[in-house]
């Protein structure tokens, strides 16, 4: 069995970012058989590794409520998340596919889809705390894996480090007093068409992540 993360996420109707609660119920009426809402993370329940995500996306995980499922950027992470023993069971694009992760957890750093892809630096900072909790209440934790810069940054603010003193950029590890940090450009669809990230880059940087499973 593969929880879903609820407890201690936000409720299904925080309403803490005014656009991002407004654009959720616009989604309800356009999209009534969407998930719409705060996607909770996904994964194993005492994890070493925590992949850091940016925002759910409209068709994707808005839609089917589990992150980067059911969208471009999921079929390149969950097969990538398979490659490295991450993943059990086929990735079906549904939350009811039965994949499993093994040793690993999927959360987003702002947790309702924005539009455009795009949360204002004031959302991610009013989301930053389920992170936070996230991160404090899963001692297990040995390396996160952050996916953008945006994610990268909120893993730097949950764990109090200055930006300043760790840059993102692609292929990245930091040293974080105990968690190991990983960067990785993000896997969306704009990224891998570009080949600004193409899957041979993005398997590197899980490459080096897996060599601190226990
Ligand atoms: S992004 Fe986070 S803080 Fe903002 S409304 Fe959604 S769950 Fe609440």
């Amino acid at each position: 069995m593969t929880p879903d993360r609820a407890a201690g996420g936000p409720a299904h109707d925080c309403a803490l970012c005014p656009r991002l609660a407004g654009f959720r119920t616009d989604n309800r009426t356009a999209f009534p058989a969407y998930f719409n809402a705060p996607v909770p993370s996904f994964g194993a329940p005492e994890p070493w590794l925590l992949v850091v995500g940016l925002a759910p996306g409209l068709h994707g995980a808005n839609r089917t409520g589990r992150p980067f499922t059911g969208d471009y950027a999921g079929d390149l992470l969950y097969e990538t998340l398979s490659a490295f023993g991450l993943a059990r069971g086929a990735y079906g694009r549904a939350p009811d596919d039965g994949l499993e992760l093994s040793g690993c957890r999927i959360a987003n750093a702002v947790r309702c889809v924005p539009p455009e892809n795009k949360p204002t630096p004031a959302e991610a900072k009013t989301c930053l705390p389920f992170l936070t909790a996230e991160i404090a209440e899963t001692p297990s934790l040995r390396a996160l894996l952050a996916l953008g810069a945006i994610a990268h940054n909120a893993v730097l603010s949950a764990l109090e480090r200055r930006k300043a003193a760790f840059p993102f950029a692609h292929g990245a590890v930091h040293e974080l007093g105990g968690l190991t940090l990983f960067d990785s450009y993000h896997c969306s669809r704009y990224n891998t068409n570009t080949r600004r990230l193409t899957p041979e880059m993005f398997r590197a940087v899980f490459a080096q992540a897996v060599t601190l499973r226990p």
